[in-house]
């Protein structure tokens, strides 16, 4: 039997930002023998996954992650819904897309959120941070995304804790898009909760997400206040850290795609992953200003795993899209304000350096075209055809 997804079917190189290429033996675990999730092996797979986790986010044995089976922004949701007190405001800071999706999940959760509006692109300004914290003792808690995919900004989370350790609060980081390869240490960078996905730089199957952070403040979390029952990081802490089993039926395939990506992670290392991308990223971007295109960022505010650029004048995402896709190559709409004028491309995943020529060659043979035909056009018009 064959389907349109089967071996058979033609590699398409994935240049949106997760799920990634995936290793091929990433994908063969999904075929891992069925499994009861209340029994030892399951035990074994769980532990083995969280205490990966951890090392990948730089943690020490002083700290623990817990997975969720759900994507990343259920982890981010579980985070933001689970961690303030019933009494604590957040700070929530937006720089992009994700940015707002972190004030917005506090907001859908009651918890007092001030929404500290920078604009899409837009460095985080750590004075108004300070500002905003100096103004409200009720402010327990900043949510901050690490890589804002909605841009390709890499945001200096450590530069954010620093500031809220000074005023006494504690941060909520969304790095679902750079732990594995964008530079991230919980220790070194002082962050109090990180939350990730499994299919993104870490390069395993879709559905996991996870969070990670101190022993202590998973244990220092209460059944109060209950903004949720599946995503209750409390809950979930406790069935997996004390009962070593899950709180409910977890994504079990996605569990064994991910440990052997994790393995395959930290043989790896992450500062070479990091190198990887990076040579990835320098050659699609010097290939992308080549043809004449333009960036969204400046160099110094680029992540390792996504470029924005500007769409070529006169041809829309749609048909870009449906060109480049006939040619192998996927790639990705930009969101919301930048929708019109932008698309994305993402360097993460098992990307090679020859699906980047191609795709720059596949590029630029489709912009010569359009430009030739836009011409004829033109022509055409002034001659009156
Ligand atoms: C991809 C992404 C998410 C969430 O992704 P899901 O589609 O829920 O897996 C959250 N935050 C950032 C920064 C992301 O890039």
């Amino acid at each position: 039997m064959t389907s349109p997804t089967g071996p058979a079917a033609r590699r398409l190189v994935l240049m949106n930002p997760g799920p990634v290429l995936a290793d091929e033996r990433v994908r063969a675990a999904l075929c891992g023998p069925d499994l009861c999730h209340r029994e030892i092996e399951f035990a074994e797979l769980m532990g083995r996954v969280r205490t990966r986790i951890t090392q990948v986010c730089g943690g020490t044995e002083e700290f623990t992650s817990v997975v969720l089976t759900g994507s990343g922004t259920s982890a981010v949701e579980a985070l933001i819904a689970s961690v303030p007190p019933a009494d604590s405001g957040v700070l929530a800071i937006d720089n992009g897309h994700y940015g707002r999706r972190m004030h917005d999940i506090a907001a859908i959760h009651k918890i007092a959120v001030q929404h500290l509006e920078l604009g899409w692109g837009v460095p985080i300004d750590l004075a108004s941070v300070e500002a905003a914290l100096a103004a409200d003792t009720s402010l327990g808690f900043i949510t901050v995304v690490h890589h804002e995919t909605s841009t390709g900004m890499l945001n200096d989370v450590a530069a954010v804790a620093r500031v809220a350790h000074r005023y006494g609060r504690k941060v909520i980081v969304d790095a679902v898009s750079s732990v594995g390869a964008e530079p991230l240490d919980i220790v070194g960078d002082g962050l109090d909760w990180v939350a990730g996905s499994a299919n993104k730089n870490l390069e395993g199957m879709p559905g996991l997400g996870f969070v990670c952070a101190r022993h202590d403040a998973f244990a220092a979390l209460g059944p109060e206040p209950r903004r949720s029952y599946s995503l209750d990081l409390h809950r979930h802490y406790t069935a997996q850290e004390h009962a070593q089993s899950p709180a409910f039926t977890p994504g079990v395939p996605a569990f064994y795609a991910f440990d052997t990506a994790l393995e395959l992670m930290l043989a790896e290392g992450v500062a070479a992953r990091g190198k990887r991308y990076q040579a990835l990223a320098a050659r699609l971007r010097q290939g992308l200003e080549d043809l004449g295109l333009r960036l969204l960022l400046p160099p110094e505010h680029r992540s390792l795993g996504l470029t924005a650029v500007r769409l070529p004048q006169g041809v829309g995402y749609p048909e870009l899209h449906r060109a480049l896709r006939a040619e192998g190559f996927v790639i990705y709409a930009a969101q919301e304000q930048l929708a019109r004028d932008f698309f994305r491309l993402s360097t993460m995943g098992r990307m090679t350096e020859q699906d980047i020529e191609g795709f720059l060659a596949a590029l630029g043979r489709l912009l010569g075209t359009t430009t030739a035909v836009r011409t004829e056009h033109v022509r055409a018009d002034r001659e009156g055809k």
